[in-house]
């Protein structure tokens, strides 16, 4: 067998176009403020992704660059005016921050009804108890690939490996959601090889090239890689060994071109969503 590849660029370009779509159809425009603290070369790249996505979206974005010695108060005093604003309607601060600043109190201060990335606690229980709201960028971009791609989660045993507060846990909320099986798997997972041979959906996010090999696949099995890793050539890869998956699934995400960009393209989702929310549409 030779798995489908799951294209989420080309996915990603569709769902942007329907942001754009209803963004041009709305008298006041959604807008997007994304703060970087620090000068952290991966960071930037992401960054610059987003504003690329805000400006194809016709999403107006505004970008805070700010110094790595940036004090606690500084920062909360700029959420705090973006908070206010009528014309922002997401607010993005870029992570990691540097160490002395307190993450958490910053995910804090933004307004719940502006965080794009459903950082805040009360986005995140209204995840859990199943209520509308925003949904986490990278576990919604898998969701709607699956959709494109017609595989319903529902009765399926899927297996997630990691249980981050961005990727994994989230990730079994929304499949908890679409009526799969849920298996969270972390780095105290007694069997992994085990676990994964049981699964008919597969997510790895483990961050740990070649951690998925071939025969920890099921045969069949629909995997998506949600990791971003560098092999030893220095090249793009997730955490599954893909010319092996490739024989052994019947859908595979690629590294790059899967995840990444149905991430990107859920935050312009969200930030379109957030523009509701402030009654522009
Ligand atoms: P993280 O380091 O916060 O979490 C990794 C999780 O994997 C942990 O829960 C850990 O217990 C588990 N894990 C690590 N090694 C393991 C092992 N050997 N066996 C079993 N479990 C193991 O990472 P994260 O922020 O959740 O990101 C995970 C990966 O996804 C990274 O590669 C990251 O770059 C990538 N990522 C991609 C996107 C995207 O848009 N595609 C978005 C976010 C994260």
């Amino acid at each position: 067998m030779s798995a489908t590849v799951m294209d989420g660029k080309a996915l990603a370009a569709k769902v942007k176009s329907e942001v754009r779509c209803k963004v041009e159809s709305l008298s006041k425009k959604p807008g997007l403020a994304v703060i970087l603290v620090g000068d952290d070369p991966a960071s930037r790249v992401y960054v610059n992704g987003k504003k690329r996505d805000c400006a194809e979206c016709g999403i107006y974005s505004e970008e805070y660059a700010l110094p790595a010695e940036i004090s606690q108060e500084e920062l909360l005093d700029l959420i705090d005016v973006l908070n206010g604003r009528e014309d922002i309607d997401g607010i993005l601060v870029q992570l990691p921050l540097p160490k002395h600043l307190d993450e958490r109190q910053v995910l804090l201060a933004i307004r719940p009804d502006k965080d794009v990335d459903c950082f805040h606690p009360f986005n995140v229980g209204q995840l859990m108890i199943g209520e509308d709201g925003f949904l986490p960028c990278t576990p919604a971009g898998v969701m709607r690939m699956l959709d494109e791609y017609s595989i319903d989660p529902a009765g399926k045993h899927c297996v997630i490996v990691g249980r981050s507060n961005i990727v994994g846990k989230p990730q079994a909320m929304l499949m908890l959601r679409k009526n799969a099986t849920v298996t969270v798997c972390h780095t105290k997972t007694a069997d992994l090889k085990a676990e994964c041979l049981r699964a008919d959906i597969l997510v790895a996010a483990a961050g740990r090239a070649g951690l998925i090999t071939g025969d920890m696949l099921k045969e069949g099995a629909m995997v998506v890689d949600v990791a971003i890793n560098r092999n030893e050539q220095g090249r793009l890869c997730g955490d599954v060994v893909y010319e092996a998956a490739v024989e052994r699934a019947s859908f595979i995400t690629p590294v790059p071109g899967g995840v990444g960009p149905m991430t990107r393209a859920m935050l312009m989702e969200n930030t379109l969503y957030a523009a509701k929310l402030h009654g522009k549409w």
